[in-house]
């Protein structure tokens, strides 16, 4: 049972991710009406891996819901690179398709930088293109040559903004480099006037410096490396991690379950409010793919893009 006192720090991005689906559907809906738009997400799989093919099942399913084309394009293991390359292309080309995601990580005959610089930046909705890192990275936020941003780090961002208001001069950490996650974080949290200090696996000390955190986001992929005592009491937690770890039962031997970066027992009883794993950021990443697909629509239209 989660007492009133832990309900009330727990960040919800689940439901916040649900209304937000619902307010794109809108969007959605009204472009359709007003201007006969229906933006279209291509999804491209590679191979067979079991996690990618649940994410991208899911992703198909929750654009669907929204209103928004998805079609999927599933490739065989030992495809190409120059046969991904002439897909992405074809892509690039078709005006009905308005956001393009080749799901990573890619079979390793594949170099999935150029596969991802092969996408029109405009076209990706993940935000990996070095174009948009670029434009994220100079603080270009706004206008028709907007940076789109990675669909993980922009939630937990709307997550920060929900819970706390402004960020401006807040003291955040980020634990994670990664061009995924960890980085663009970091660059928005610049922009939002944090000030704002990477973490990463050669980091020394790394305890001392969560806990001079007044925000943490913790993207690492290392289950429960952050422990209650490691967060400065009253700071915001975001853990990205998704960890699946052996959980035996008398019932299941084999049982598991999944974990975030933080652990949560310990953290919910030091920190101001956190995020779940499962039910935080994870909701929030597919919504935002959707947010960014909806914007892609509406630039690539001459359209101004919906404030979500
Ligand atoms: P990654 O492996 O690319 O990067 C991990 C980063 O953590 C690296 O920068 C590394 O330097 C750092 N690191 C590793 N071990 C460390 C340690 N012991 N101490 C300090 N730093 C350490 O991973 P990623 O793609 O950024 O993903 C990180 C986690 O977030 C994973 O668990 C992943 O599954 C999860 N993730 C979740 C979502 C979501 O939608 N919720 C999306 C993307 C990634």
């Amino acid at each position: 049972m989660t007492s009133p006192a832990h309900a009330a720090k727990i960040i919800d991005g689940k439901a916040f991710a649900e209304a937000l689906r619902g307010r794109i559907g809108a969007h959605v809906t009204r472009l359709g009406r007003q201007h006969g738009l229906v933006p279209g997400l291509a999804v491209v799989l590679v191979g067979e891996d079991p996690a990618s093919q649940v994410y991208v099942r899911s992703k198909g399913r929750q654009a669907e819901a929204c209103g928004i084309r998805s079609i999927d394009h599933r490739l065989a293991a030992d495809t190409t690179e120059a046969d991904l390359l002439a897909l992405v292309e074809q892509l690039n080309q078709d005006p009905a398709i308005h956001g393009i995601l080749v799901q990573l990580p890619l079979p390793p005959q594949i170099d999935p930088a150029r596969v991802i610089n092969a996408i029109a930046p405009d076209k990706d909705v993940d935000g990996f293109h070095v174009i948009n890192a670029g434009r994220l990275a100079t603080g270009q936020r706004t206008g028709p040559e907007a940076a789109t941003v990675p669909c993980t780090p922009l939630g937990a961002l709307m997550l920060l903004r929900d819970r706390l208001g402004d960020l401006i001069g807040r003291d955040a950490l980020v634990l994670g480099r990664s061009n995924i996650v960890g980085r663009p974080m970091a660059q928005l949290l610049i922009q939002e006037s944090c000030t704002v200090t990477v973490a990463h696996s050669k980091t020394q000390d790394l305890a001392a410096k969560c806990r001079a955190a007044d925000i943490l986001v913790a993207a690492v992929g290392r289950p429960e490396l952050v422990r209650g005592d490691w967060i400065k009491p009253g700071a915001t937690v975001i853990d990205v991690g998704i960890n699946r770890i052996s959980a035996p039962t008398p019932e299941k031997p084999d049982g598991t379950r999944l974990v975030g970066d933080v652990a949560f027992a310990e953290a919910i009883e030091i920190a101001g409010a956190i995020t779940p794993v499962p039910g935080g950021i994870g909701p929030m990443t597919i919504a935002c793919l959707l947010a960014n697909s909806l914007t892609a629509a509406c630039r690539q239209n001459g359209l101004a893009p919906p404030q979500l």
